[in-house]
C-alpha cells in the first residue's frame, strides 16, 4: 500500500465546509488504498490573529511564550479534521508537534528540525487510522514548544514524508503546479505534468511563490517525491522528481522560460588589463554580502577591459557607492549602470544531451530583433539579458520556438 504525505494549508482548511471537504477527499484516497498522514495549517487568517493579539497585550512577547500561543492555531485544525473524519466513519488520530516527536532546536520561532520519531504513526498506520499532524510546530529537547518559521507546514511535511520514507509528498495549494511560463504573459503556457527537482529550483523565480523554499530544498536532501496540486480541483498537478535521466531521455529540450525584473547591471569601463582584475572589482562587492548574478568580462583593442555583472535592483545604491570607490583605486575610466534590463532563461535537463539550443535561441530572439547584452550558461540553463522592454516578446517567442505550448 502507498504511503502518502499530503498538506494543506489554512485556505485549505478554512472553515468548517473545507475541512469536510478535505476529510471526504481523504476518504476517496483512503478507499482506494493509500495509507495517510495529514498535515495541516492553522485555519486561514488565525496565526496572524494570535499574533496580532500577543502585541495587544506586549509589542516584544517572549519568544517562548509567542510559539505557545503560535501553536494553538493548528491545534485546532487537527482536531476538527479528525472530528470531521470520524463523521464519516474513517479511523482518525490527531498528533501535535510533541506529540509526532518533531524534535527541534531551541530556537524559538524560527526552529530547526532535529529528528523525528515515526514508530507510533507507523502503528496507527497498521492500525487503518488516518494521522492528523499539525504542521509547524515542534518539541525542543526540553519539552518546550517550538515553531519553524512563517509557513513551515510545508516543511513540516516534507520532513515527516523523508522520516517515513513515505511514497509521495502532496501539498495541496491554490494554484494547480508549476507551468511552462507564467502564464499571464503566455496565455498557452501550459502546466508540466513532471519536472526534475534542479529544474524546479532554475525555475524558482516561476515557481517560488507556491512553495516555501526551505521545504524544496530538504525535500531535496532527502529525495523527497513532491508534487503540487490544486486544493479545489486536485487532479495530478505537477510532480517534482530526482530522477533526472529517465526524464532526460523522454524530456523535452526546454521545460520552462523563466524571466526576472529585479536585476541590475553595472559595468565598469577601461580597465587595466591586469591579473588580478576581477577581484579587485568583485571582492569589495562580495565582501558586503552582494550576490552576483551573470558576469562578462571583455578586452578592447586598447589593451582596457570592461567588466560587466548584474545583481538583485534592491543593492543598486550599496553596489554604486562601492564601485565608484573602486573606480579611483584601480584607475578605470567609468561606470555605467542599467536598469532597463530583464533576465530571460530557458531551463531543461534535456539540453544536457542535445547541441544547439544556445543557437536556437539566439536565433530566435534574432529573428524578433531582440538584442542580447550578455549571455550566460550553466548545464541546465541558458540565460540572456535583454532591454525589459522586450521582456514579453522574448518570452513568447521563445516559448513558441521551443514548441512548449503543444508538449
Ligand atoms: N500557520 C503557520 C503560518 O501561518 C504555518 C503555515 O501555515 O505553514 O505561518
Ligand atoms: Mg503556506
Amino acid at each position: 500500500m502507498p504511503l502518502i504525505v499530503e498538506k494543506f494549508g489554512g485556505t485549505s482548511v478554512g472553515s468548517v465546509e473545507r475541512i469536510r471537504a478535505v476529510a471526504a477527499g481523504l476518504a476517496e484516497r483512503q478507499a482506494k488504498g493509500e495509507k495517510l498522514v495529514v498535515v495541516v495549517s492553522a485555519m486561514s487568517g488565525q496565526t496572524n490573529n494570535l499574533i496580532k493579539l500577543a502585541h495587544e497585550i506586549n509589542e516584544t512577547p517572549s519568544p517562548r511564550e509567542m510559539d505557545v500561543l503560535m501553536a494553538t492555531g493548528e491545534q485546532v485544525t487537527i482536531a476538527l479534521l479528525s472530528m470531521a473524519l470520524h463523521d464519516l466513519g474513517l479511523k482518525a488520530k490527531s498528533y501535535t508537534g510533541g506529540q509526532v516527536r518533531m524534535l527541534t532546536d531551541s530556537s524559538h520561532m524560527k526552529a530547526r528540525i532535529e529528528s523525528i520519531d515515526v514508530e507510533k504513526i507507523h502503528d496507527d498506520l497498521e492500525d487503518d487510522n488516518i494521522i492528523v499532524a499539525a504542521g509547524f510546530q515542534g518539541v525542543d529537547s526540553n519539552g518546550n514548544i517550538t515553531t519553524l518559521g512563517r509557513g513551515g507546514s510545508d516543511t513540516s511535511a516534507v520532513a515527516i514524508a523523508a522520516a517515513l520514507k513515505a511514497d509521495e509528498c502532496r501539498i495541496y495549494t491554490d494554484v494547480d503546479g508549476i507551468y511552462t511560463t507564467d502564464p499571464r504573459v503566455v496565455p498557452e503556457a501550459r502546466r508540466l505534468k513532471q519536472i526534475t527537482f534542479e529544474e524546479m529550483l532554475e525555475l524558482a523565480s516561476l515557481g517560488a511563490k507556491v512553495l516555501q523554499t526551505r521545504s524544496v530544498e530538504f525535500a531535496g536532501k532527502y529525495k523527497v517525491p513532491l508534487r503540487v496540486l490544486s486544493s479545489f480541483e486536485p487532479d495530478e498537478g505537477t510532480l517534482i522528481t530526482y530522477d533526472s535521466e529517465a526524464i532526460q531521455m523522454e524530456a523535452p529540450l526546454i521545460s520552462g522560460v523563466a524571466f526576472n525584473r529585479d536585476e541590475v547591471m553595472f559595468t565598469v569601463r577601461g580597465i587595466p588589463d591586469q591579473p588580478g582584475v576581477a577581484n579587485k572589482v568583485l571582492g569589495p562587492v562580495s565582501a558586503e554580502n552582494i550576490n552576483v548574478d551573470l558576469i562578462v568580462q571583455n578586452i578592447s583593442p586598447d589593451g582596457k577591459s570592461n567588466f560587466t555583472f548584474t545583481t538583485n535592483r534592491t543593492e543598486l545604491s550599496k553596489c554604486k557607492t562601492i564601485l565608484e570607490e573602486v573606480i579611483k583605486n584601480i584607475g578605470a575610466d567609468d561606470l555605467v549602470i542599467n536598469n532597463d534590463i530583464a533576465k530571460i532563461s530557458v531551463v531543461g535537463v534535456g539540453m544536457v544531451s542535445h547541441a544547439g539550443v544556445a543557437a536556437q535561441m539566439f536565433a530566435a530572439l534574432g529573428k524578433e530583433s531582440v538584442n542580447i547584452e550578455l549571455i550566460s550558461t550553466s548545464e541546465i540553463k541558458i540565460s540572456v539579458i535583454v532591454k525589459e522592454k522586450y521582456t514579453e516578446l522574448s518570452v513568447k517567442t521563445l516559448h513558441e520556438s521551443f514548441g512548449l505550448e503543444s508538449l
